[in-house]
């Protein structure tokens, strides 16, 4: 199978295999008027049209971009793509003024959505899942990062896994597979949290890792949920099980999430929103990608990560939406680039790169993914614009035309013009 993209506007790229920082993080290609040609998966040549047909004289299929930039699929390296229920009514009492804490303890929250999935038929969670996995790409984000933690029971956590696993399969979207069983304390374990760390750390982590139903682990670090030293109990396990490291770190409190994380070689460090100068200056020294989440700071309405602090100092940063029903229900990529530039400071080109190569460096794909570069997997959005500043310029709309996965299209969305009415 071949494809040949042509008639682009431009195309828009970082390039690499490892994540960009500093100076380099805003430093993006842009060649204009070219095509792309993709063999099987990959993309073979980025050039000129007469070049590209020289190569390849009759491509089985060829998609115009009419006008459009081309950007490589974004990766969103931080999400919890399954779950049951919804909580737009509780969303709601927070607008009216209901503290997260009160309707928490009036049993909603985190707690309302583990109900719902505990009790959802495994049917009927991949159907959920995969519809917003449809959202997801067609938003032009071709990889995401999916993880456990609304079941905290074994049943329920490995239910959710799989239901990751039969998705990645049947969907064209790539999902990489976090077990996140240590997200909160189940409500029975509630008068005894340490009895629920010792069943994470002795059956569901060892059940999940001998049915090799993940690819990393996460704890939920933070103060009145996993503290330091639990936090570091339950990741003990994850080199001997061949598990990555991603940590939920630093959101709330500034505990020493980011720290902690480099110390052990983490992938990530994720929210960071009070991040500590010494957490940052650890992760500017490692190659822990911090991967901030501003779409769960606008829904909440709390502070913002340090973005610009953390990439003076030379932190490798990313984005991400961390979609969930509780705090950042969006599969929006654009609109998290948005909030990068607008409420964290970025500029366009440090956003775009934050959620392609540095995504990728996120979940250690970024010798695959990541950027438009011959060898590299053929994941390519078309904008129906004909600049990448229109990813944010034009914010809270989709600005994506067409998606193509792994050398297919994907997603085909020409917009034709409503009807007029003819005034004679
Ligand atoms: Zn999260």
């Amino acid at each position: 199978m071949t494809l040949l993209i042509r008639g682009a506007s431009q195309l828009v790229t970082s390039t690499g295999t490892v994540a960009r920082r500093r100076e380099m993080l805003g430093t993006v290609t842009v060649l204009p008027e070219v095509a792309v040609l993709c063999q099987a998966d990959r993309i073979v040549f980025i050039g000129s049209e007469a070049e590209a047909l020289r190569r390849c004289p009759e491509p089985d299929e060829v998609l115009d971009a009419d006008g459009g930039c081309l950007l490589p699929g974004f990766v969103d390296p931080h999400t919890h793509p399954v779950w049951a229920g919804s909580r737009e009514e509780e969303f709601n009492r927070r607008l009216r003024g209901e503290s997260y804490m009160d309707i928490a303890r009036a049993g909603g929250g985190i707690n309302s959505t583990v109900r719902a999935t505990r009790a959802a038929a495994p049917e009927t969670l991949l159907e959920s899942t995969l519809a917003r996995l449809d959202t997801f790409l067609a938003h032009g984000t071709t990889t995401i990062e999916g993880k456990s933690g609304y079941g905290l029971d074994l049943d329920t956590e490995l239910r959710m896994l799989e239901t990751i696993r039969e998705a990645d399969k049947v969907h064209p979207i790539d999902i990489v597979p976090t077990c996140l069983a240590a997200h909160e304390v189940p409500p029975e374990d509630a008068a005894d949290p340490e009895r629920y760390i010792a069943r994470v750390i002795g059956e569901i982590h060892p059940e999940i890792a001998r049915r090799n139903l993940a690819e990393a682990v996460d704890v939920f670090c933070e103060t009145g949920v996993f503290d330091i030293q639990q936090t570091r109990r339950l990741l003990a396990d994850a080199p001997r099980y061949g598990w990555k490291i991603h940590l939920h770190a630093d959101e709330l409190t500034p505990l020493g999430g980011a720290e902690l994380a480099v110390e052990l070689g983490a992938l990530s460090a994720d929210h960071l929103v009070h991040v500590t100068d010494a957490g940052v200056s650890s992760l500017a020294g490692s190659d822990t990608v911090a991967v901030l989440l501003p779409g769960t700071s606008f829904f909440l309405r709390s502070p913002y990560a340090p973005a610009r602090r953390m990439v003076v100092a030379g932190c490798a940063i990313a984005l991400a939406t961390d979609c969930n029903p509780g705090s950042s229900p969006t599969q929006s990529m654009p609109m998290i680039l948005a909030l990068a530039c607008l409420e964290m400071g970025l500029t366009v080109e440090q956003a775009l790169t934050a959620s392609t190569l540095n995504a990728a460096a996120a979940l250690g794909r970024a010798d695959q993914l990541g950027s438009l570069e011959p060898g590299k997997i053929a994941d390519i959005v078309v904008l129906d614009a004909s600049s990448y500043h229109h990813v944010v310029y034009h914010y809270g709309v989709n600005p994506v035309r067409h998606v193509v996965k792994r050398g297919r299209v994907v997603i085909d969305d020409r917009r034709e013009p409503c009807p007029r009415t003819s005034v004679e």
